[in-house]
């Protein structure tokens, strides 16, 4: 459906998750890609996937966090390859402990804040320039639906990270619209990667997530991928500022869908609950560890749960 011959495109935060898939689909549709993150070996291994599918690909890591590398990466691809048509600011972290805004550590909300919105800022000023430059480019931000309203999960540094990012879009969506760039943003509601799987599969928090998703269940990785490949891509031409909920209605139902997370697999026989396997994971014993005493602020009897 999608075709980015001779375009190139920099995704942040490829090495693993929605990042690697995006990689692969892009290369899919034919671009050529400048991708990067701290883990250079996942990276590479992504890098050798997408040079299999037929593409070239520069792989440079870097923290986003980093202004020195963000401006190493940004001109290393420029050098390779003499233009960056797209950005994709991927990368990002999160903390699934649920702790309580009244107790968030000020290190972690600094960090998160580093990572999720300077790190996104700093990609968007040092390719932005370079879009301005020649007139054209976009960008797709990687926002969350926590960017636009509240929920369970306690996280005071990805919500405020997230909003903000979204609010970001907007701004630079309309300040560069007149010159040939346009800025968007994704937000997905829940889909397994090595950032939620522990608290979504191991706690069952899947089950109270679908239970007040109007279309009961999490999403896939491939349906947040194709939003952003769309707001990439011409057929958006017309789209700036914009923020693509790809959440299965949840912040549409506003909260009136929810139904007792026992009965979630009510339509389960219809509708797959759950994404099947990814293929990206890494366990981490240690964080099952930090997360077993349970997630402060989710009302779920979580302690019950094996
Ligand atoms: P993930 O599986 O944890 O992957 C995160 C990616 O970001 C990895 O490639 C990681 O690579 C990279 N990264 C982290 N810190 C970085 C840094 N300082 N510098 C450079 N790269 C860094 O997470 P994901 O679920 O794919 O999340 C991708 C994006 O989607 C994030 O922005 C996230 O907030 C957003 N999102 C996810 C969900 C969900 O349900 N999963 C929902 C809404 C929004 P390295 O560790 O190698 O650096």
């Amino acid at each position: 459906m999608f075709n980015f011959s001779g375009k190139t495109i920099l995704i942040t935060g490829a090495s693993y998750g929605l990042g690697a898939n995006i990689a692969t689909s892009f290369a899919s549709a034919g671009a050529r890609l400048i991708l990067t993150a701290r883990t250079q070996d996942r990276l590479e291994s992504v890098g050798a996937q997408c040079r299999e599918i037929g593409v070239e690909v520069l792989c440079i890591s870097g923290d986003v966090a980093n202004e020195d590398d963000v401006k190493n990466v940004v001109a290393g691809g420029v050098s390779e390859f003499g233009c960056i048509d797209v950005l994709i600011n991927n990368a990002g972290i999160s903390d699934s402990r649920g702790i309580s805004a009244e107790r968030f550590p000020t290190d972690t909300f600094d960090n998160i804040m580093n990572i999720d919105l300077k790190g996104a800022f700093l990609y968007m000023r040092e390719v932005g320039l370079h879009m301005l430059m020649k007139k054209s480019g976009n960008i797709v931000n990687i926002c969350s639906i926590k960017g636009s309203g509240a929920n369970e999960n306690t996280n005071i540094a990805y919500a405020a990270a997230k909003g903000a990012m979204r609010n970001i879009t907007q701004q630079l969506g309309c300040e560069w619209a007149d010159r040939g760039v346009r800025v968007n943003a994704v937000s997905p509601g829940y889909i397994i990667t090595d950032m939620t799987r522990m608290a979504l599969q191991k706690l069952g928090m899947d089950k109270i997530i679908a239970s007040r998703t109007p279309m009961r269940r999490l999403g896939e990785v491939h349906e947040i991928v194709n939003a952003v490949l769309f707001l990439a891509s011409d057929m958006a031409g017309y789209i700036t500022g914009h923020d693509l909920l790809v959440d299965g209605g949840t912040n549409a139902g506003n909260g009136y869908y929810q139904i007792q997370p026992l009965l979630h697999e009510w339509n389960a026989e219809t509708a797959p609950m759950a994404p099947g396997a990814y293929p990206g994971l890494v366990p981490r014993p240690e964080w099952m560890e930090s997360l077993l005493p349970g997630l402060p602020g989710i009302h779920f009897p979580v302690a019950d749960r094996k």
